[in-house]
């Protein structure tokens, strides 16, 4: 389970910057609070089937930029949906597991996962800026995974030691949640891996804490040799904010590839509408949507799932909305299988 008492990485005695201090200050301030997060919204809590057992399992955590982006007084926000420790969590249902894609079959000790050719996922932060109520790692025993100078160091070994592989992925947690020292040292070590060609970084953060969008985090994966990819998380169009929009602007100016992955969630998403919205406005900030997740059926999620006829239909519904390059790959992750696979119903 992803937990807040994991602290964010200090890095290194290097001085912090004025934006550091300030993205971390955002950080600390998230809500984390059921009952405060409900005053700030304007709800009453017998509005909402709140579990306490449900956020015990995985606790609330919110930042008051995606909060300030829920409405207020709607017990039925698509965003609060995807934040909310309700009592549907507590459903056994059949199918839903706690390792849905396989991770803890796939991950060294390390905190290395190399699942697919040419590519290894690095996961290097336990801690999240915001807890996704359907997230496919909400289980994952990040506490025997910990981020240290030892395990990168066996994972830069491991990676150095095969030529087939081209890419890194970092990942976690939230990657974005290392501090700047940390993050430009472990850039400069994989710059200095002579067969890897990109470094892609795997964030929720770009839409969650713009504040950690700095100048300074633009400058660095401006500045490696590596060929940077940033692939952001957003499933609903009210998630981009005018901030959001600006900072990922200015980091497309940078020359940095940006991309988008969403999740297909029951009750938030689930409509063409939505989903087209949501494409073009990402396309409006030159980030290109690239994959629609099917919802892996992880245990607590399964509220989220909605019926293959279902979601055929609204991929179709997708499809005939948009011009090919906007409309996201549906895939789904199976476990053991050498790629993501296509959604076929
Ligand atoms: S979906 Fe991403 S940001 Fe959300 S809890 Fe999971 S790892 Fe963290």
């Amino acid at each position: 389970m992803l937990s807040s008492a994991h602290s964010v990485d200090q890095g290194p005695i290097i001085p912090r910057s004025a934006a550091e201090v300030n993205w971390k200050q955002a950080l600390a301030s998230a809500f984390r609070d059921w009952h405060e997060l409900l005053d700030y919204l304007q709800l009453l809590p017998q509005q909402l089937d709140f579990s306490i057992k449900a956020e015990q399992q995985f606790n609330l955590r919110v930042t008051r930029h995606y909060a300030a982006q829920i409405r207020k007084a709607d017990p039925q926000d698509p965003l609060l949906r995807q934040i909310a420790p309700l009592s549907e969590e507590l459903q056994q249902v059949p199918g839903f597991s706690h390792n849905p894609v396989g991770d803890l079959e796939s991950v060294e000790s390390s905190g290395l996962l190399h699942k697919y050719h040419g590519r290894v996922l690095l996961m290097i932060s336990s801690a999240c800026a915001i807890h996704c109520r359907y997230c496919f790692r909400r289980h994952f025993p990040y506490h025997e995974h910990r981020y240290n100078e030892e395990r990168i160091q066996q994972s830069l070994n491991t990676i150095k030691a095969d030529n087939s592989i081209t890419e890194v992925i970092l990942s976690g947690g939230d990657p974005l949640l290392l501090s700047d020292s940390s993050l430009q040292e472990l850039l400069q070590k994989l710059a200095q891996i002579t067969q890897l060609k990109r470094i892609r970084i795997h964030s929720r953060i770009p839409v969650v804490l713009p504040e950690r969008m700095s100048d300074t985090l633009a400058d660095m994966l401006a500045s490696t040799r590596l060929q940077a990819v940033l692939v952001i998380h957003c499933n609903h169009p009210h998630e981009l904010s005018t901030v959001n929009r600006q900072r990922l602007l200015h980091y497309r100016q940078r020359n940095i590839t940006l991309l988008n992955q969403s999740v297909l969630l029951k009750g938030v998403n689930d409509r063409v509408d939505t989903l087209a919205q949501l494409s073009e406005q990402l396309f409006d900030c030159h980030v290109m949507p690239y994959y629609l997740h099917a919802l892996d059926k992880v245990s607590g999620a399964a509220h989220f799932d909605s019926q293959p006829a279902d979601i055929a239909r609204l991929y179709a519904g997708l499809q005939t909305r948009l011009p090919g390059y906007l409309v996201p790959k549906l895939v789904k992750e199976i476990a053991g299988e050498a790629s993501k696979s296509l959604y076929i119903t």
